[in-house]
Formats: structure tokens, C-alpha cells, sequence
């Protein structure tokens, strides 16, 4: 499905960034990982040295603040080395529920910086390369059913992930005359580190009624979410440009 193409997925190291980088390199599209570190947080081979043990792509592992301009830059060179970007996964992203009344503005900087300043300036450095290359290409950027619909608990997740959402919708619009194609994906319950340790909802007493509210009757895996953005960043979706892809098991649309 993505045989040629070149991709960089921002925290490509772990979870779905981790599924999505595999699920490429099975499909023939070089990878480069761009992530903070190299070692899966959920533990196992880096993926960057797991590609070329599995598949018959090539992989990169680049250290990637997504904060940082350089470092978005750095990934794009690695990049232009398979031949340049042509599918970039703005991934990287962090979970956090505070009150919201407590929120400090170190908290709100620091979450909006990745999850929004990131995914921001990723799809711009992706999309300047696209159009000096004149390669087209696809950017897919994670948002959540947190992009979808309010949380008491989670103001400033929620806050980050409406902005991916339209941000999503504005550069299908700029950047659709150039063979551009930026649509999202709005996961709902995953499991991975996030979703296990940072605000842990699996291993505790809130799992099993969580997952009872699921209609397909189960958490996500990183793979379903993977599966997802294979189809945006493939031929397949040759015609879906500035869309929302909910990958929820039916979660947001019937509570
Ligand atoms: P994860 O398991 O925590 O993986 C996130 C990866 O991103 C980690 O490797 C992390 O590195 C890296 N990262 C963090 N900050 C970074 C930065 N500034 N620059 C580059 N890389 C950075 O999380 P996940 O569950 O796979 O989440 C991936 C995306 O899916 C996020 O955007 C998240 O909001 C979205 N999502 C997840 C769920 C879910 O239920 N899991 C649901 C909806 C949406 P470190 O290990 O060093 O921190």
C-alpha cells in the first residue's frame, strides 16, 4: 500500500506512533522515528532497528522534541535521505487531567506545545519539503474523541485536540491544491503507556465500566489506530481530504 514512499512519524518510538511506524514499514514505505528517545515506553526492540529485522524497509531513528523547529527540521533531512518525506504522522502527544482550576500555566504551555505547536509546525516543515520536492503526499495528524466533544476532566486535552481537529480541516484547505491530502484520526480508548500509566484507566477499577460503554465491546489497540492511518496515507483514500477519522469502537457517537 505504501510502496516508495518515505514516512516520519513524530513519537514513532511508542504506542500508536510505535504500531503506525510498523504498519508502514510492512507496507513498504520507509520510516523515519522522530521521538524525545528511542526505547519503546511499553518496552521491546526500538522500532527504528525492529523495521529492517521484520520488513524490507529502511528506518531512522532521529531525537525529535516536536517542540522544537530544528529538531522537525533534523527529521526532514533524515528524511530527504529515503528520498524525501511524502507521508508525515503528526503523532507525538501527551495526556494529562488536572482540575481545572488548578491548571498551571506550565501545565498549559507544556501540553499545548506538543500536542498543538507540534502537529503545527511537523505539518509545516512536511509540507514545505512536499511542495519543494513537488511530491504531493498525505499528513495525518492524531487528534482524540477528546477533539470531539468537552470533558470536566480533561480541559486541557480536550482544548488541545479541538485545535489538531480544525488545524486538520485548515490545511486540507491550503495545502489540497498542492496534492496534499491532511486528514485526522480521533482515537478513542487505546490501550498503550498513555492509557496504563500516565492517566491510568487500564488495571483499574474504572476499566471495566469504561470498556462497557464501548459498543464493539472492547478497548483499542495501537494496531486499530495504525490500521486507520494506513488508510488515510494510502491510495485508498485517494478522495478523503480535511476529514475526521473516530477510532472508537462507536464510544463518541452514543454517549
Ligand atoms: P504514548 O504511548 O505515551 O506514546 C507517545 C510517544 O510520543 C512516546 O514515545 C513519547 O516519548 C513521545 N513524545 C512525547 N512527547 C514528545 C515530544 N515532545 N516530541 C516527540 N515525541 C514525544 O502515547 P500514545 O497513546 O501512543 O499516544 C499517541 C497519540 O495518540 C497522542 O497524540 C495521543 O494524544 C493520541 N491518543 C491516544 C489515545 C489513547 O487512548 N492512548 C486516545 C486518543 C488519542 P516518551 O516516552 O519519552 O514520553
Amino acid at each position: 500500500m505504501l510502496d516508495g514512499e518515505t514516512a516520519v512519524v513524530t513519537g514513532g518510538s511508542s504506542g500508536n506512533g510505535r504500531a503506525i511506524s510498523l504498519a508502514f514499514a510492512r507496507e513498504g514505505a520507509d520510516v523515519v522515528v522522530a521521538d524525545i528517545q528511542s526505547d519503546p515506553r511499553e518496552g521491546g526492540t526500538p522500532t527504528h532497528e525492529q523495521i529492517p529485522e521484520e520488513t524490507d524497509a529502511e528506518a531512522a531513528f532521529v531525537e525529535c522534541d516536536v517542540t522544537s523547529r530544528d529538531d522537525l527540521e533534523a527529521a526532514m533531512d533524515a528524511a530527504e535521505e529515503f528520498g524525501g518525506v511524502t507521508s508525515m504522522v503528526n503523532n507525538a502527544g501527551i495526556f494529562r487531567g488536572e482540575n481545572f482550576v488548578d491548571v498551571t500555566e506550565e501545565q498549559y504551555d507544556q501540553l499545548m506545545d506538543i500536542n498543538v505547536k507540534g502537529v503545527f509546525f511537523g505539518a509545516q516543515a512536511a509540507a514545505k519539503r512536499m511542495r519543494a520536492n513537488e511530491s504531493g503526499g498525505t499528513i495525518v495528524n492524531l487528534s482524540s474523541v477528546a477533539g470531539l466533544q468537552g470533558s470536566a476532566e480533561f480541559v486541557t486535552y480536550c482544548t488541545s485536540k479541538g485545535a489538531v481537529r480544525l488545524l486538520t480541516y485548515s490545511l486540507a484547505a491550503t495545502l489540497g491544491p498542492d496534492g496534499i491530502r491532511v486528514n485526522a484520526i480521533h482515537p478513542g480508548l487505546i490501550q498503550t503507556t498513555m492509557t496504563t500509566e500516565d492517566v491510568p484507566i487500564f488495571g483499574t477499577d474504572e476499566e471495566d465500566a469504561f470498556v462497557e460503554t464501548i459498543p464493539s465491546g472492547r478497548a483499542g489497540q495501537p494496531e486499530d489506530v495504525a490500521d486507520a492511518a494506513l488508510y488515510l496515507a494510502s491510495d485508498l483514500s485517494g478522495y478523503v481530504n480535511g476529514e475526521s477519522l473516530v477510532v472508537d469502537g462507536g464510544m463518541a457517537h452514543t454517549q
